[in-house]
């Protein structure tokens, strides 16, 4: 797929109005697919803020996007055999009026992926944390019973350069609800000493513990400058390009 957005002529005008005021769980709701890809120049460029979501496999991530954006098979579709190595991108925003994309990177770290694949993976992975333009933030999901894996070390490697030069980090501890309040504190705060400029968190999504409040940060991550107007034109474009694209072969599975 090679969508390239359109431009927007610069009008000179004043910035259109605010839209209507909107919740943070209430934009997470709007969640809906984009796009799949199996490599990294199959992923469409994009202008609106993406937030990647990253972690070993079992980690809580699916339940944690579809508990965030309140669906229950967001990205359960993901976790098919043969797409569970695909990063799938979720465009946030009203239909049209995209503001944001959530990127689902495949889970790594599973036993039974042979070694080449694990190996290629990392690689895609790697690169697209480090060169996709439109990152604007990247969330970690780690099950704090059993702490940050050899893969998570390495990819917090790979992504501190960026957290310093200004990427927003989280690294969101799962499961909360299996610590007691003493250990979760201390989960929290080993993790808030390894997000180095980022931050950390306590998530349950059998509670929904952490779940308003990832939302909201989530909300501020992508909507802390005010939004470009040309972007988002060129974004409603590419969202249109999307739609117009439906009668394509469908996804792998
Ligand atoms: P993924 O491989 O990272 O996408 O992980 P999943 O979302 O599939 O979750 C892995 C396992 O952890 C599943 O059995 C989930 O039911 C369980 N799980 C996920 N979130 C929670 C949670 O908040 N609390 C508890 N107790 N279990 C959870």
């Amino acid at each position: 797929m090679s969508i390239k957005p359109t431009a927007a002529p610069v009008s000179g005008t004043a910035a259109p109005t605010s839209p209507p005021p909107v919740t943070p769980m209430g934009w997470m709701h709007t969640a809906r697919f984009l796009t799949t890809a199996a490599q990294l120049h199959h992923l469409p460029p994009i202008v609106v803020p993406e937030i990647a979501f990253v972690g070993r496999s079992n980690a809580g991530k699916s339940t944690c996007i579809n508990t965030l954006t309140q669906q229950k098979q967001l990205a359960y579709a993901s976790k098919r055999p043969g797409r569970t190595q695909h990063i799938n991108l979720f465009s946030l925003g009203k239909q049209g009026l995209t503001d944001a994309v959530l990127a689902d990177l495949p889970g790594y770290g599973y036993a039974a992926v042979p070694k080449q694949d694990k190996i290629r993976w990392q690689r895609v992975m790697a690169n697209y944390l480090v060169t996709r333009e439109n990152l604007k933030g990247i969330v970690l999901l780690c099950d704090p019973r059993l702490g940050l894996t050899e893969l998570d070390e390495v990819l917090l490697d790979v992504i501190r350069p960026r957290v310093q030069e200004g990427l927003k980090f989280l690294i969101l501890l799962t499961k909360a609800d299996k610590l007691t309040r003493v250990e979760g504190a201390k989960a929290l705060s080993i993790a808030r000493l390894q997000a180095g400029g980022g931050e950390a968190k306590l998530f349950s999504a059998l509670k929904k513990q952490g779940v308003d409040e990832v939302a909201q940060l989530l909300w501020d991550w992508s909507h802390e400058a005010p939004i470009d107007p040309d972007a988002a034109q060129s974004s409603a474009l590419l969202q249109a390009e999307l739609n117009h694209e439906e009668d394509e072969p469908p996804r792998e599975d």
